[in-house]
C-alpha cells in the first residue's frame, strides 16, 4: 500500500519556487504532453469536466494559467 503514495510523494511541489521562463532545451515533449513551469516537468494535462480547463495532474493549474499558456504556445 505504501508503495502506491511513494508514487506521489517523489514529485513535490515547491511552493516558493518561480514558474519557469523557459523549457529547458534538452527537453522533448510528446505530442499530448505541456510543459508544467510549477512541476518543471512534462505533463499531460487532463481535462477537468466540472471547469472545461485542463489541469496538471500533479500540481491542478489549469491551461488557462498565464504561464502556461506562454510556455506552451508553440506546441499548439
Ligand atoms: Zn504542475
Amino acid at each position: 500500500m505504501a508503495k502506491e503514495y511513494n508514487l506521489f510523494s517523489l514529485v513535490t511541489r515547491d511552493k516558493d519556487k518561480p514558474p519557469d521562463e523557459i523549457i529547458p532545451e534538452r527537453v522533448e515533449l510528446k505530442a499530448n504532453q505541456m510543459w508544467c513551469p510549477y512541476c518543471s516537468t512534462p505533463v499531460v494535462f487532463v481535462k477537468d469536466k466540472k471547469l472545461g480547463v485542463k489541469r496538471c495532474p500533479i500540481c491542478g493549474i489549469s491551461d488557462r494559467d498565464y504561464h502556461v499558456k506562454r510556455l506552451n504556445s508553440r506546441w499548439k
